[in-house]
Formats: structure tokens, C-alpha cells, sequence
């Protein structure tokens, strides 16, 4: 008899349509360990944190909530966010505590055109592109650095500094990670987006440890792209894309573009990662809790599933990844989709057609 392995995984749903994504992609990763034949299995643990936890006890989490999370295997997270607590407030007390508290530094954001989904940008649905946007996930512009009244100089002349912190470590520990990326792909190519015309200190920085690391990977194509070229290169020529690996700023902003690109920003999948695994990683979909939608049963769960398949291949089933990979496109391509990509069908439709195309 062999043992089977049980992967403790917290669930924070958090707020708005987090929850129902969430829950989604819990069954069907119940759904997978059931038909494992008790190969594998899933230990949950649920935390309540969130918007509606501050309104009750002004916290976003539990004081000691890191030192409770950080013997799970992994961290699956829904969305933060909801109207009534400032954004800045949502945001640092819960997911990007969560990022810095386990040194979670580098943010992989798969865009991946699926079977079935048109978009704005794209006409004929069996187009197949797909490239990773590899995101700085610990400096750049969102260091909290600076600071507002830094003078005194009366009613309406407030100043505020808001600092980019680039280190070399940073910066080199990022594109390592890009290069490494790039090798286990098709086309080993790796695009670095800075601002180095107009920002002479930190992305210069970015572009020097670049063509130093660069040198290191002879076997990997490389190009520099400022970060508005890139963004017309995505529309234009995203088949000309691998990997592209950005600051924190930049490349949060062009995985946006580019699961737009795909057809939703309920498509878009990302993982948070401590690649030295000292600490758990983080599995999210890439949009936030979409308040408008929340709790009506439209949210489209695909970012969210993705984000699980990404799990599965952090946690070493990378069968099983494939296999989930394969249901998603299975399902969009059978046209069960969501109302934000043109469909009909509920989340929970989604979810269990995704159930059904894994068996
Ligand atoms: P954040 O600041 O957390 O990134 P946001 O303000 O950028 O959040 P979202 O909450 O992601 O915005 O919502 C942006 C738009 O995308 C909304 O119109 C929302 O309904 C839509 N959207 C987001 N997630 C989904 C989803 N899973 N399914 C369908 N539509 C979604
Ligand atoms: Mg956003």
C-alpha cells in the first residue's frame, strides 16, 4: 500500500467575488484528489479575513495570522477589496503582508489565449498564443516608500513623494528566475520592460543587472523594451513574447493588458511565489473582488481554477496540472463561459464542467 499524501492548504477567500471563485476551485481540486484514488488528498483550513473582518475587529487579519499560515503547503486566495475600507488599507493588511511576510518575490501571470474565448484584440478564436509576465513582487514602486507634508507650505500645496526602491539583488534574483523560466519553454526568450529614458536611477540599475544576467543564459534570446513600446508591442506582436519580466508597477499593469487580451479579466491566473520555498506561496486569480458582480453567481471562475492548476504544479503534481490545464480549455472551447466573456453560464456551471472534462 502506498501512503497518501495530504497537502495542508489555507483557503482565504476573502472579499466580494473571491468567495464564489474560490469555492470553486476548491471543488474541483476535491474533485481531482477524489478521483486520485487516494493517491493525494487536500487538507483545507479556511480564515474568515478580509473586508468584513476589519469592520468587526480593525484588522484585515489576525495579529498572529502569519505565524499561523506559514506551516500550510500553500496558500489559496480569492480577492481583496470592498468599497468600504480604503483600497490602501485592504490591500497592505492582508495580500501584500502575506506576499512580504513570506519573502513571495517573484509573481508569475501566465496569459494564455483560450479555446473558444474572443476579445477585443482577438478575432479568431483558435489563435494559441500564450507568454508569462514574470513580476518583481517585493520592490519597485511598491515599497511603501515617502511620504506626504514633507513641507509646510500652506493650504493647497501639499507635497507627497512616492519612491521606487530597485536593489541589485532584486533585481538579479528576478531575471534569474525569468531565464530559468524561459528555458522550460518552446521559444527561450526573455523580454525586460523598464523606463530607463525617463527614470535614471532605479531602471537603469534594472537595465545593468539585465545585460549582466543576460550573459549568463547565452542559449536565451533577449530584448529591452520600454514599457510603452512593450504595451503596443502586446497588442501588436504578442507572438513575439515568451517570458517578459517587469517591476512590480510595470508588470502589473501589463498582465492586465494581456488577460484583457485573452477576453477577461476573470481568465487571468497567478502565483505568488517563495521559489526557495522557505515559506508557502500564494495562488491568486489575477483580478480583484469585483464588487459589482459579487455574489450573483456570474464570476467567472477560470482565473481562479488556473490559479489552482498552478498550485498543483508548485506542490509536484504536475500531471494532474496538465490534466486541469487541458479541462479548462475543454470547457471555454465547449463554450461554457460566463456572462464577462460572452457566455450564459454561471460560475457554478463552469466549475462543474471543468469537473466533468477532467474524467
Ligand atoms: P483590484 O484593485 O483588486 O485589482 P479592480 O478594481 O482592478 O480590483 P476588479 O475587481 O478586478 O477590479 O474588477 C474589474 C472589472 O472586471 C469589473 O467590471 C469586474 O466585474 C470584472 N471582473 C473581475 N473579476 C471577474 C471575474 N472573475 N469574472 C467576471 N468579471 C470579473
Ligand atoms: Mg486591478
Amino acid at each position: 500500500m502506498t501512503s497518501q499524501r495530504v497537502f495542508r492548504i489555507a483557503a482565504i477567500p476573502a472579499d466580494g467575488v473571491g468567495a464564489e471563485v474560490v469555492a470553486a476551485g476548491r471543488t474541483v481540486l476535491d474533485a481531482l484528489a477524489a478521483a486520485s484514488h487516494g493517491t493525494f488528498a487536500f487538507d483545507w483550513t479556511e480564515f474568515p479575513w478580509g473586508c468584513d473582518h476589519y469592520q468587526r475587529t480593525g484588522r484585515m487579519m489576525d495579529e498572529d495570522g502569519l505565524e499561523t499560515l506559514k506551516d500550510f503547503d500553500a496558500i489559496y486566495f480569492g480577492a481583496v477589496g470592498w468599497p468600504t475600507v480604503p483600497d490602501h488599507v485592504s490591500l497592505w493588511g492582508l495580500r501584500l503582508k502575506i506576499c512580504q511576510g513570506f519573502d513571495q518575490w517573484a509573481n508569475v501571470r501566465p496569459v494564455h489565449f483560450l479555446p473558444g474565448v474572443l476579445s477585443p484584440l482577438r478575432k479568431a478564436a483558435d489563435t494559441e498564443l500564450d507568454w508569462v509576465v514574470v513580476r518583481e513582487n517585493s520592490e519597485g514602486e511598491y515599497s511603501g516608500l515617502g511620504g506626504r507634508n514633507l513641507s509646510a507650505r500652506g493650504p493647497g500645496s501639499e507635497v507627497a513623494v512616492q519612491s521606487a526602491l530597485f536593489t541589485e539583488t532584486g533585481c538579479e534574483r528576478i531575471m534569474r528566475f525569468a531565464f530559468d523560466l524561459a528555458r522550460t519553454r518552446v521559444r527561450r526568450k526573455v523580454s525586460s520592460v523598464t523606463k530607463s529614458n525617463a527614470q535614471q536611477y532605479g531602471m537603469v540599475l534594472w537595465d545593468e543587472v539585465f545585460t549582466r544576467v543576460a550573459a549568463d543564459y547565452p542559449d536565451v534570446e533577449t530584448e529591452s523594451v520600454l514599457v510603452d513600446a512593450m504595451s503596443a508591442k502586446f497588442v501588436l506582436h504578442p507572438e513575439d513574447l515568451s517570458v517578459v519580466v517587469a517591476s512590480n508597477l510595470h508588470a502589473d499593469i501589463l498582465s492586465d493588458l494581456g488577460s484583457a487580451m485573452a477576453g477577461s479579466l476573470g481568465l487571468a491566473s497567478s502565483a505568488n511565489l517563495n521559489p526557495e520555498k522557505r515559506f508557502p506561496s500564494m495562488f491568486e486569480p489575477v483580478h480583484g473582488s469585483a464588487p459589482d458582480i459579487a455574489g450573483q453567481g456570474l464570476a467567472n471562475p477560470i482565473g481562479a481554477i488556473g490559479s489552482a492548476a498552478l498550485m498543483l504544479g508548485h506542490l509536484g503534481l504536475t500531471d494532474e496540472a496538465a490534466r486541469l490545464t487541458k479541462a479548462i480549455e475543454a470547457t471555454t472551447g465547449a463554450g461554457v463561459l460566463t456572462p464577462d466573456v460572452g457566455g450564459r453560464a454561471t460560475t457554478t456551471d463552469v466549475t462543474a464542467a471543468v469537473i466533468d472534462h477532467l474524467t
